[in-house]
């Protein structure tokens, strides 16, 4: 059987920092399940749909190609859109977005399909319960609200985003909300996940925890 490590958690809990790292060490394929509904997201905004356009945005979720490089670049219809995919009007509408079922139904099978075959490290909201639920290796990453906006507030400065602290707080709230709310797909903290509260942890100190429980050692 492939390897297969499935991690959830909030906007913010570290979960995209730490998967590139030990996918890299762990000569896993990284898969960032969140950067697939951000696709779908920035493709609705080209188009000029809004939330409510559900049907458009439902053809438009089967018909675009999604596709990750081995540097964790994300390609949509062929274009690089790793960047644009992290900006703030995206940022803005990607969770209800993703709260229409059928969109994550077209979701959940892209991504099991690009997991095939290969030893993988997946991250997103719904991997441990809907994607992979029989992971080998489940995770459920956290932190305090403050924290994961002040990570947050930091990582978009360093790439130029211009949202202030407290516009990142109130989006990660909202998102943190409309996540754990949805029809299908909600974030859930499974009892068999292994929970790791990463505010008051250093980096390496969650990409240790991790390895250890992955390479069993
Ligand atoms: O992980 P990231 O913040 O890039 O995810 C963006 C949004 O995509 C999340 O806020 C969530 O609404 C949605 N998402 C999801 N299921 C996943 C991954 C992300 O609904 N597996």
């Amino acid at each position: 059987m492939n390897k297969i490590v499935a991690i959830d958690g909030p906007a913010g809990s570290g979960k995209g920092t730490v998967t590139p790292i030990i996918a890299k060490r762990c000569h896993l394929v990284n898969i960032d399940t969140g950067a697939t509904y951000r696709c779908v997201a920035l493709a609705a905004l080209r188009n000029h749909l809004t939330v409510e356009d559900e049907e458009e945005i439902i053809e438009l979720s089967s018909k675009i190609t999604i596709a990750f490089d081995e540097e964790g670049k994300v390609y949509l219809n062929g274009e690089d859109v790793s960047s644009e995919i992290r900006g703030k009007e995206v940022t803005q509408i990607v969770s209800p977005i993703s709260s229409i079922v059928a969109v994550r139904k077209n979701m959940v099978d892209l991504q099991r399909k690009m997991a095939e075959g290969k030893d993988v490290i997946m991250e997103g909201r719904d991997i441990t319960t809907v994607v992979f639920p029989n992971a080998p290796y489940k995770f459920y990453l956290d932190a305090s609200l403050e924290e994961r906006a002040r990570r947050r507030y930091k990582q978009n400065q360093e790439k130029g985003i211009d949202m202030s602290y407290e516009e990142v707080l109130e989006n990660i709230q909202k998102r943190d909300y409309n996540d754990m709310h949805k029809e299908v797909g909600s974030l859930k903290r499974t009892e068999d996940a292994i929970y790791i509260d990463t505010t008051h942890m250093t980096i390496e100190e969650v990409v240790e925890k991790m390895m250890k429980i992955i390479e069993g050692d």
